[in-house]
């Protein structure tokens, strides 16, 4: 291959905010606002101390002209390197081997993969007036075509007070194909408690709007909210939020708690107690019993210890509770040990520890960690969650 160094304009970017759902991990992030303008959850420590900002309709369309142009740039690379302008393994491998910054990378690994889908950043891009956002995505579909997927997260209360069904539809005939809300808990008391600044019928009611608009809806659980005090009416009153919207994808995203976050102090003074891992599946099976809606259940968060918990509501239910049972049935010992497994990185499913070798490899773990680190292995496991954000 012909050494053509760092062809192209470099130094053109666009921004890129700091955090995407699991699901987008392979779109193209476009920042539309900065931070989070609600900043104020006690779980959430992503935006602590960053101002939120908006950022003007024209600043985001050159954005997105400056990634047409870095697409532009990898095409007349691919056809030096003789790959015909497709972004080939070839032409990736040669990006990712020089200096070209991260924009460059992330278009080089979008268009390698098609380049279909699109995340909106930061928390919240429904901030926006309806035309602005319309005019964003109007301008984005023309650059790139190609692009079939436009997803962004937003809050509840902003749609439930600001925005109308018109307005959503507005929104989807623009391009803006699902909304991915952090409903978190459907429980009153506990979202109060949390400082979510959201009302479960606030939910209700956007979830509908969004249903009702034909945008596809990812409402975003967190399983171990309600600690060892709550953690009944969390799993009941959720799924009862949720079997009034019905969304298409229902997420689980388990709580993990950094000292960054103000929920940490909560703990530390013995307000809040966390529960165990064990707790948190018992909870989860409460809340997929309790589950009618017409959904999607995914559990495609790192942190979740099921990573297998997925499928259609009501119908794959009893599967689903398998799962969970099959987990739950385990000895404290085996538990101990898929948990840790899991976490290491050893594991993605149960299924996993039927295999000897694997199994044994955690066995030893667990008694090297036991002997040698200071907070054994429960520590240990703690460490490498926190490592997953
Ligand atoms: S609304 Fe979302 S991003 Fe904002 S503080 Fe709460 S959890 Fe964090």
């Amino acid at each position: 291959m012909q050494d053509i160094s760092c062809f192209g304009m470099q130094d053109i970017r666009f921004e890129i905010g700091p955090i995407r759902p699991p699901s987008e991990a392979y779109s193209l992030l476009l920042r539309i606002t900065r931070n989070c303008p609600w900043n104020k959850c006690l779980f959430c420590h992503i935006y602590k101390g960053r101002r939120f900002e908006r950022r003007s309709v024209k600043e985001v369309k050159e954005d997105i002209d400056n990634a047409y142009r870095i697409a532009q740039q990898l095409r007349e690379l691919s056809w030096r390197l003789g790959a015909g302008g497709e972004i080939s393994r070839e032409v990736l491998h040669y990006v990712f081997g020089h200096p070209y910054n991260e924009c460059f990378r992330m278009i080089a690994l979008w268009l390698h993969l098609g380049g279909r889908t699109v995340f909106l950043q930061d928390a919240n891009s429904l901030v926006l007036k309806a035309q602005d956002l319309a005019e964003i995505l109007t301008h984005l579909k023309e650059r790139f075509p190609q692009v079939e997927r436009i997803t962004s997260y937003a809050r509840s209360r902003t749609i439930a007070r600001t925005k109308t069904v018109e307005d959503l539809k507005l929104l989807r005939e623009a391009g803006l194909t699902r909304l991915h809300l952090g409903l978190e808990t459907g429980w009153d008391p506990l979202l109060d408690y949390m400082r979510k600044g959201v009302t479960a019928s606030q939910h209700i009611e956007a979830g509908r709007k969004i249903m009702e608009a034909g945008i596809e809806l990812s409402e975003y659980v967190m399983p171990g909210l309600g600690g060892r005090r709550w953690w009944r009416e969390h799993a009941l009153k959720t799924a009862e939020v949720l079997n009034q919207i019905s969304p298409h994808f229902i997420r689980l995203r388990t709580l993990m708690v950094l000292p960054q976050m103000p929920l940490w102090e909560r703990i530390r003074e013995g307000e809040f107690e966390l529960e165990s891992e064990e707790e948190v599946v018992r909870e989860i099976r409460l809340f997929v019993e309790s589950l009618e809606a017409e959904s999607y259940l995914v559990s495609d968060h790192i942190l979740n210890l099921l990573g297998e918990l997925e499928g259609k509501i009501p119908e794959e239910k009893p599967k689903l509770l398998g799962i969970i049972d099959r987990f739950l049935s385990l000895s404290p010992d085996e538990k101990l040990n898929f948990c840790l497994g899991r976490r290491a990185g050893v594991y993605e499913r149960l299924d996993d520890m039927e295999d000897l070798v694997r199994f044994n490899q955690v066995e030893e773990l667990k008694r090297k960690l036991e002997r040698e680190y200071p907070g054994g292995v429960e520590g240990a496991i703690f460490r490498m969650k926190e490592a997953f954000l």
